[in-house]
């Protein structure tokens, strides 16, 4: 059995890093690390040093995402220096193991690695340091919460009732461990026909929106489907960075501007 939660004020916070933001889902798939990265884009074209920490150690995407690859080089003793995407300061497991070796990793080295990754890299002076959470709200991802001094979490969710009611259970994990909910994200809100500019609410819409309003936390943004969203993120140029004036990037520069 686990003890009560640790409270967030107890942890020590990580000296030149202002504020951690975490980004988290209830269930995976929901589009969780498009938006935290097009987030911490997001955060540096409104001007802040950022960084990244793709803590979803089963499933890293950052690599892809800021199309990056290498070994990040030692500093000095144990401390890494973080790898750089597009301006940001990031650390993945995707950088430090093959593909299929944390698959089979225990909680504890699971525990060590994410603590590595957050106090034994030379982070420098950041403004943001957005945490890529991995998916749901389980024990180990409660944990991991508790590892880091977070200032905040966002939630990403689809507008559908099932994605809905996993984001209430992660709202009620952050809750848990003292952690301010910043707000939710619809993501997959809608689709445009890009031949006939008509809209479909494919997962239906609105419902983050809604559930946002009923529990009385902010509501950051809706970011339709779209093939450029997806493609961008593919080829390892989020929208943010690819088009930055584009409506995408402007969508998710309003998110950064709200958390
Ligand atoms: P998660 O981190 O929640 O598992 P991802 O960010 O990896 O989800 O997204 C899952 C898949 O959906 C990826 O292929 C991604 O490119 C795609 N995707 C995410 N958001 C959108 C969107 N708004 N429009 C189109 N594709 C998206």
């Amino acid at each position: 059995a686990r003890g009560e939660p640790q409270s967030n004020s107890q942890k020590p916070g990580i000296p030149g890093i202002k504020a951690i933001i975490a980004v988290a889902s209830g269930k995976g798939g929901v589009g969780k690390s498009t938006t935290a990265v097009n987030l911490a884009l997001g955060l540096q074209a409104n001007g802040l040093k950022v960084g990244v920490l793709d803590a979803d150690i089963y499933g890293p995407s950052m690599p892809r995402l800021l199309h990056i690859s290498g070994r990040p080089e030692p500093v000095e003793g144990r401390v890494l220096k973080p790898m750089e995407g597009y301006g940001l300061k990031v650390m993945s497991m995707g950088f430090l193991v093959e593909e299929d070796t944390a698959m089979i990793w225990r909680g504890p080295m699971v525990m060590s690695a994410l603590t590595q990754m957050l106090r034994e890299v030379a982070w420098g002076e950041l403004d943001v340091l957005v945490v890529d959470m991995p998916p749901g709200t389980g024990d180990a991802q409660l944990t991991m919460a508790q590892q880091v001094p977070l200032a905040g979490a966002v939630i990403v969710s689809t507008p559908q009732d099932l994605a809905l009611i996993d984001a209430r259970k992660g709202l009620n994990m952050f809750r848990r461990v003292d952690v301010p909910v910043l707000g939710i994200v619809e993501n997959m809100s809608y689709f445009l026909c890009p031949h006939c500019g008509e809209r479909s609410d494919i997962f239906g819409h609105g419902g983050a929106r809604a559930e946002a309003e009923k529990l009385g936390i902010p509501f950051l943004g809706e970011i339709p489907l779209h093939m450029d969203i997806r493609a961008k993120s593919d080829a390892g140029t989020p929208v943010v960075i690819s088009d930055p004036d584009g409506v995408h990037a402007r969508l998710y520069k309003d998110v950064a501007s709200g958390v």
